[in-house]
């Protein structure tokens, strides 16, 4: 008789998912935030507040990544450079303005540009993300624009409001 096979020893499923845990800004990242937020003019930098404690109470989207503010106030010098994109400099086109034409370069400034923070650390410009926190920032104050409704040139990360 041939010997009896051992039973084989089933993995136990898990049951719990791994922890999954909001990012959070260092106090480094948190006052870079808080200086860019106090270029915008008062009532984007309220609809940005207010947007953003949303998005952080929300048992889901604070999980998903924590939105950020990459820019807010842009130097001319730094508009003329980003013109270069595309067009004298490799890479896609990002913007068409050139120095004084942007509504960045106004201080304070009626806009803004969000990406988010990922828990590892790494910076997301997810469409989705932006869409999803672009609905809060609308609700937020109606004034605000978001870029990713503009008919030609979609601009995800922008938003802005009229003064
Ligand atoms: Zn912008």
């Amino acid at each position: 008789m041939p010997p009896t096979k051992p039973a084989v020893a089933l993995a136990p499923v898990p049951t719990v998912k791994p922890a999954r845990i909001a990012p959070v800004l260092s106090s480094v990242q948190g006052k870079i935030q808080a200086a860019r937020l106090a270029q915008a003019v008062p009532h984007l930098a309220a609809a940005y507040s207010h947007a953003l404690a949303r998005w952080a109470g929300d048992p889901v989207l604070r999980l998903l990544g924590l939105p950020i503010i990459t820019e807010c106030y842009r130097s001319p010098e730094r508009q003329d450079e980003l013109y270069t994109h595309g067009r004298t400099a490799p890479g896609p086109v990002v913007t068409y303005k050139r120095r004084g034409e942007s509504n960045h370069n106004k201080l304070p400034a009626p806009a803004l540009d969000v990406a988010f923070l990922l828990f590892d650390g790494s910076v997301s410009w997810s469409g989705l993300l932006l869409s999803k926190f672009a609905r809060l920032m609308k609700a937020a104050d109606a004034r605000v624009h978001w870029g990713g409704d503009w008919p030609n040139f979609k601009d995800r990360p922008h938003f802005e409001v009229l003064v």
